[in-house]
């Protein structure tokens, strides 16, 4: 468990999965939160219980889809309303699996604007109240087929490449301002984005994995706290795998 007394945490896609790992590790240390989701307000309310029993002094819930950048900017201005900002994790994504040829237009640019532009709009509205506290630690979620790639994923893949440079880039901007910026990188996690896998695919992809199993949120969240938190003071720029090994 890791310290953050007095700080608040904005965590995009708090609700379920991994982001809840992440919301919990942090609530954790008593961190107040601000959990946003899209529109699952069933898990969202079940994910505020358990942040507030973790230790979590304020959880606010925001619903809003990370891609306008307007309702990125209010949920910025609630977490200062709180108290500032001092921990932003970019974790809300989404897949829509299809080979090349059948892939929409419509779908490459929903993946884009999700997983890349929400990113780029929470990152951008969190920056003015980051340098006015001159500190702050952001957490971006990418995935080992943003390095790797993977048939059927081409444009999710090239969200989670993008954010590698976008979280780099980042990271060489602001370090002047005491803001650090980092990228964690999840292999096969067991959530609901993974659970749809047909069987044969599922046992394929276990057989690339060293440690021959899924992984949990909670190892991809430990990972996450840890880099938002003051032991990663002098960590930037960086990108963690937590992947079990399949790709190193
Ligand atoms: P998940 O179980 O599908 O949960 C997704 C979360 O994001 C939910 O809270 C959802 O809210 C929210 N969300 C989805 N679209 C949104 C939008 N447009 N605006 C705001 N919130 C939105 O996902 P997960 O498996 O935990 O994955 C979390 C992150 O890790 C993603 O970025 C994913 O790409 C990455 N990742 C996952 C894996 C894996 O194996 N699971 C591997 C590598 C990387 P609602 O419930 O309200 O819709």
């Amino acid at each position: 468990m890791y310290d953050f007394t007095g700080k608040v945490a904005l965590v995009t896609g708090g609700s379920r999965g991994i982001g809840r790992a992440i919301a919990l590790a942090l609530a954790a240390g008593k961190a107040s939160l601000v959990l946003n989701y899209a529109g699952n307000d069933a898990a969202a309310e079940e994910a505020r219980k358990l942040c507030e029993a973790a230790g979590a002094p304020r959880v606010v819930l925001a619903k809003y889809d990370v891609s306008s950048p307007d309702a990125c900017q209010k949920a910025v201005d609630e977490a200062v309303a709180l108290g500032g900002l001092h921990v932003l994790v970019n974790n809300a994504g989404i897949a829509i699996d299809q080979l090349l040829m059948r892939l929409k237009a419509e779908d490459w640019q929903r993946q884009l604007d999700v997983n890349l532009g929400g990113t780029f709009h929470m990152v951008k509205a969190a920056t003015r109240p980051m340098m006015k506290q001159k500190q702050g630690s952001i957490v971006n979620l990418t995935s080992v087929v943003g390095e790797m790639g993977n048939a059927g994923q081409a444009a999710y893949a090239a969200t989670k490449a993008g954010l590698i440079g976008f979280t780099k880039s980042v990271a060489r901007e602001l370090a002047s301002r005491n803001i650090r910026c980092n990228a964690v990188a999840p292999g096969f996690i067991d959530t609901d984005m993974t659970r749809d896998l047909p069987e044969a695919a599922r046992q394929k992809m276990l057989e690339n994995i060293p440690l021959a199993r899924l992984g949990t949120a909670q190892e991809v969240a430990d990972c996450v706290a840890w880099l938002a938190s003051e032991k990663a003071s002098y960590v930037t720029g960086e990108v963690i795998r937590v992947n079990g090994g399949m790709y190193m």
